[in-house]
């Protein structure tokens, strides 16, 4: 999947050309790994591009630099503009972005505080990430063999790009045995999250997730599908799930901002119930995008826009 690159990225409050966004190869986050960020998606609206729960995220991502002391520098008001800004420069009807907080250029040492804070905002635009056939069809997972990071060792609450080592194994070996992605256990062996994503499954009529002690990211589409699924009348629990339920699900699917919401049509080659998108997982689906499109009223502050709309 190569990048699709956009005119403009924004940087400390300015706006630079996509190609002069460049950093030194003795950066603090590239050496050591200070690095926090956020992936949040704007879409194409009736009323002009809205950002799904900006706000969630830039708070997401002021939780994780708090964790790791490092201070932004901006408020989540200048944040949000700063978005707003971006997508308006770079013409975008729809598009990803990826805002970056890292230590740059300053000292070597383990300890970062001598290394400035840079923050940079990149949009471009960014099919689903499993593919659009993924989501009608479903995808083919498998449990990893990889653990997840434990709340001790690296938080999986702090989006921190150090934790996505740990992702990389997990889809590494996946894709390597031909599976589209893979599902990581915590330390207790129950099931915590895809590499980039959370999972639900269905049984029985009752939607079941991981709790947030189960290694996971408290990820801003699970809150969503959860509130959605409570609004269509479903029960929904968060509860720690043992591997074998998996495979007994009769539905399940991944949730995420770049993966929306995707089914799961096989795990470890035994099929989820019928082997394809089952109805509950269609209804979420359907809620979710007519609320993503501004097809169907958003509860709160869920969709924000990126141009004043006209009142007449
Ligand atoms: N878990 C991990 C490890 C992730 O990287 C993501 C993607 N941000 C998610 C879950 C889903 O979180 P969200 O719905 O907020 O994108």
């Amino acid at each position: 999947m190569t990048i699709q690159t956009a005119r403009i990225i924004w940087h400390n409050g300015n706006l630079l050309d996509w190609d002069d966004a460049r950093i030194h190869v003795m950066t603090h986050g590239l050496n050591h790994a200070s690095v926090l960020f956020e992936g949040i998606r704007c879409y194409a609206t009736p009323r002009g591009p809205a950002f799904f729960r900006l706000r969630d995220h830039l708070e997401r991502l002021y939780d994780s630099c708090k964790v790791y002391r490092m201070e932004p520098g901006w408020s989540v008001e200048e944040l949000t503009a700063a978005c707003i800004a971006l997508v308006e420069a770079n013409q975008f009807s729809e598009c990803y972005l990826r805002p970056l907080v890292f230590r740059g250029y300053g000292s070597f040492g383990i300890n970062p505080l001598a290394s400035p804070v840079e923050v940079y905002i990149a949009s471009w635009r960014w099919e689903t990430y499993l593919g659009p056939e993924a989501l009608e069809h479903g995808i083919d997972a498998c449990v990893s063999s990889w653990t997840r990071m434990t709340p001790n060792s690296l938080p999986p609450t702090a989006k921190a790009a150090a934790n996505y080592m740990n992702s990389q194994l997990i889809t590494l070996e996946a894709q390597a045995n031909g599976f589209a992605e893979g599902i990581a256990l915590d330390q207790q062996g129950m099931v915590s999250e895809g590499s980039a994503q959370n999972i639900f499954l269905v049984r029985g009529g009752e939607i079941h997730t991981p709790p947030s002690a189960s290694s996971i990211l408290p990820g801003i589409t699970r809150d969503s599908v959860m509130q959605i699924a409570r609004r269509l009348g479903y029960r929904v629990r968060e509860e720690a799930i043992p591997r074998a339920a998996l495979y007994l699900a009769d539905e399940i699917f991944f949730t995420g901002t770049a993966t929306e919401i995707t089914p799961v049509r096989s795990i470890d080659r035994i099929s989820i119930g019928r082997g394809m998108r089952g109805p509950i997982t269609t209804a979420i689906q359907s809620a979710f995008f007519a609320i993503t499109g501004g097809r169907q009223e958003a509860p709160g502050d869920w969709l924000t826009f990126a141009r004043p709309i006209s009142t007449r």
